[in-house]
C-alpha cells in the first residue's frame, strides 16, 4: 500500500533517487539530507505506515534487524564513538514526515547532536496510573 502523496514512499521504491545504503524487498536505509551527524541514516519501510502504531509488530521488528546491520557498519566505518537509534511519532514528538521511519544517528565525542532532555521526577500518582494501564488487556 502506497500514499501517492507521501515523499518517502517514493524515495522507498526508488521514484526518487536516494543515496541508498541497504535495500531488500521490504526496506530501504538511506542518507539524511540534512544529517544530524556524520552517517545520519535513515530505514525506511517500501510500504507506507505512517508511524509506530500502524506498521505491524513483524515489519517492525524485521526493520529493527535492517537497523542493527547497517548501523554496526555505520559505528565501526566511521569510527564513531556512540550511536543513537530514533523514532518520532506524531508532531509533538519531533516528527515531520509522517512515514514511519527509524533515524540511526553516529555520535561522536563533542559533537553537538541534541537528543535529550531534562529529568522529571517520577511521582506516586503518575506511577500508580501507569502500572494500573499497563495491567489492563
Ligand atoms: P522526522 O523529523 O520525521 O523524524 O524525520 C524526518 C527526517 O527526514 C529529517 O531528519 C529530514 O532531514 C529527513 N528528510 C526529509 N525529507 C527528506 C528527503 O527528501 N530526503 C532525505 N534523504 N531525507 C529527508
Ligand atoms: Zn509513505
Amino acid at each position: 500500500m502506497k500514499d501517492c502523496n507521501c515523499i518517502f514512499c517514493k524515495i522507498a521504491n526508488g521514484e526518487i533517487p536516494s543515496a541508498t545504503l541497504y535495500e531488500d524487498d521490504e526496506f530501504r536505509v538511506i542518507l539524511d539530507l540534512n544529517p544530524a551527524s556524520k552517517g545520519h541514516a535513515l530505514v525506511l519501510p517500501k510500504e507506507h505506515f505512517a508511524n509506530l502504531f500502524e506498521i505491524p509488530a513483524d515489519v517492525l521488528g524485521r526493520a529493527a534487524g535492517v537497523a542493527k546491520k547497517v548501523s554496526e557498519k555505520l559505528f565501526n566505518g566511521l569510527h564513531a564513538d556512540g550511536f543513537n537509534l530514533l523514532q518520532n511519532n506524531g508532531e509533538s514528538a519531533g516528527q515531520t514526515v509522517f512515514h514511519f521511519h527509524m533515524h540511526l544517528i553516529p555520535r561522536y565525542k563533542g559533537d553537538t547532536v541534541g537528543v535529550g532532555w531534562k529529568p522529571g521526577t517520577l511521582t506516586d500518582e503518575d506511577r500508580e496510573e501507569i502500572l494500573a494501564l499497563s495491567r489492563q488487556e
